[in-house]
């Protein structure tokens, strides 16, 4: 324990040196280790004004599960005299710096950043949001080692009620990316309406649970592989897309399987698993023989407990006995296969 101790005073005061004894990809990016303390949920998340802390957490936790929070809300730990977080906010993991916002005017993220990670042989992306101010010399394209200090915690938002500084946190993600050709389709999509950020709009990035990877890293030590936990999401859908040729397929080739069919016969779609997110976790090769409607987007089945558990991103609907694609699971299979 005591190793453990020096170790993260290392890791907080030098940044790099001390993190590469650590065989662990991810790090929490803050100071606060109360994920890790039995009970310590309370003195870890940031809940929604009057609400539990638990709709600080990752998922479908906000209005009574139908509004989903795509990251972690990481309570502040230190603050100056005048109240306002002073918490160093660090690099989740080695990586490159993606993407800055420093105008809080333009995002309900207020000021934040991106960081590229490559971990498993997976393109991660890590999102640090609401942020007070970002270190002053880092640029897009900077390499940032895990633990280094990228940015001070704060509660810049440009939403109406904005965040009290009593609820100062970092809103954390940990995310893959969509599309490389999102400004495209977003001008496609929604023509007329402001696209601030580029490919770097929220909506490109799907989320996973930062909790559940931070918690599986602590538990499983060396054995922890990022691809495992992506491979093992619980499957909400699965469909049949007819386009044989998008950036997913490539960036995420780890978690397109084989089909020895498909690959003689040639490829004609794709099946594909989606989780209650719409990350596209599992995707199968089919041949034209293997698939039966015309439709671009077929849904084949409905995972509907899952459904009924993580209801809140609306992507399948019922209509009698009957499920659905609703226009927002046609929407993330659009972006997905652009
Ligand atoms: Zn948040």
């Amino acid at each position: 324990m005591k190793t453990g101790r020096l170790l993260l005073a290392l890791t907080v005061a030098s940044g790099c040196a001390a993190t590469r004894l650590v065989a662990q990809p991810f790090q929490l990016p803050t100071a606060n280790r109360a994920l890790f303390e039995k009970g310590g949920e309370e003195r870890f998340f940031v809940g929604t004004v009057g609400k539990p802390w638990t709709s600080g957490c990752f998922g479908c936790v906000r209005s009574d599960g139908w509004q989903m929070h795509e990251g972690l809300d990481i309570r502040c730990l230190q603050r100056d005299k005048r109240g306002e977080p002073t918490d160093p906010v660090m690099a989740t993991a080695d990586g490159t710096v993606a993407y800055i916002n420093a105008k809080p005017s333009l995002s309900n993220f207020g000021i934040y950043i991106i960081l590229r990670h490559s971990v498993d042989g997976l393109e991660i992306y890590s999102t640090y949001a609401h942020l007070r101010e970002i270190r002053s010399d880092l640029r897009v394209g900077q390499a940032v080692k895990a633990g280094e200090t990228i940015a001070i915690m704060g509660h810049t938002a440009n939403t109406h009620e904005g965040i009290s500084k009593e609820r100062a946190h970092v809103h954390f993600e940990l995310n893959l990316f969509i599309n490389d050709r999102f400004p495209a389709w977003y001008k496609k999509m929604f023509p007329g309406q402001r696209n601030d950020h580029g490919a770097w709009n929220g909506q490109n990035l799907v989320g996973f649970d930062p909790r559940q990877v931070l918690l599986e890293e602590h538990s499983l030590g060396a054995k922890f592989n990022l691809l495992q936990v992506i491979r093992s999401q619980t499957e909400l859908c699965r469909v049949v897309v007819r386009t044989t040729n998008f950036p997913w397929l490539k960036r995420y080739a780890a978690l397109v399987r084989s089909n020895p069919k498909a690959e003689k016969e040639g490829v004609a779609g794709y099946e594909i698993a989606l989780n209650f997110n719409a990350l596209a976790f599992e995707l199968v090769p089919r041949a034209a023989s293997e698939i039966k409607g015309k439709a671009k987007f077929q849904l084949l089945s409905v995972n509907e407990a899952e459904q009924q558990r993580n209801p809140c991103r609306r992507l399948v609907t019922k209509r009698g006995a009957r499920w659905e694609l609703t226009s927002r699971g046609l929407n993330a299979l659009e972006l997905l296969t652009y």
